[in-house]
Formats: structure tokens, sequence, C-alpha cells
């Protein structure tokens, strides 16, 4: 079979060995890996897989999305119910459609409207012990 490109979407829920193995192909084989995925979750924390993108990447382009606000967002507050959460699994995603218990969605904020809906609560705090770069 003859690849000339290879597309992935949602790219935050690969895995950091997948993302080794997608960097092997564009080397090894000459094909050229377009990845497009979210930086952080909810809680403003990397993906593990995006955090391996960017740090192996060759080339990084920001597409860019903007807030309710009109300011640039750069993250996603998960909505359940029409409120927005911030505790929870790092991955929530509705797929139970109109059956589902819950209706979760995500909405792009701007660090403004992301600390004004969080009460001024950003990131995920460090477990006792672990290291800041685990
Ligand atoms: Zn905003």
């Amino acid at each position: 079979m003859d690849v000339s490109c290879l597309l992935i979407d949602e790219a935050q829920f690969l895995t950091p060995a997948q993302v080794d193995d997608l960097f092997r192909i564009a080397i090894n084989y000459d094909i050229p890996v377009l990845a497009y995925g979210i930086r952080s979750d909810f809680l403003t924390a990397a993906f593990p897989g995006s955090r391996r993108l960017l740090e192996i990447a060759h080339s990084l382009e920001e597409l860019k999305t903007i807030c309710r606000c009109g300011r640039k967002a750069v993250f996603n507050g998960r909505v359940i119910d029409g409120g927005f959460v911030f505790d929870g699994d790092q991955v929530a995603i509705d797929e139970g459609g109109a059956q589902a218990e819950h209706v979760v969605t995500y909405e792009s904020l701007c660090g403004a409207c992301y600390l004004q809906e969080s009460g001024d609560q950003l990131g995920r705090p460090l477990e006792e012990g672990r290291a800041p770069r685990d």
C-alpha cells in the first residue's frame, strides 16, 4: 500500500508510545504525519499524548479559537447539564446521545473566563509526592 500522508484527529487521546510510533513512521518511511488535537484538559493539565507531540513534533501550528467574550480561547471548560464543572476524570465524553444520564459538552474559554467560571481555580492540584514534571 502506498501511503502519502497520515492524518490524525483527536490526537490528545494518543498515548505517548503511539506518538513515538508515529514519529518513527514519519522518519523511517518518510511519510508526513499531521496530528490535530487540543493541548490540555478541562483542568488545564496536558493530555499525555499532546505533551509528547509538543515535545517531538517537527513543527506546530496553532488553530485559534475564540472565547464567547471575543478573546483568544486557550482552555476547554467542561459543561455538564448546562453548568461548568472543575472536578472529574480527564476524559468524559457524552456517548449516550439522547438516552445519556448527563449531557457533557465543552466550551472554549479564554484565561479570564476560565478563572471566572472556576472561581479562580487554575489547574489540577499535584498529588502528594508527585513531581511537577511527572
Ligand atoms: Zn473569555
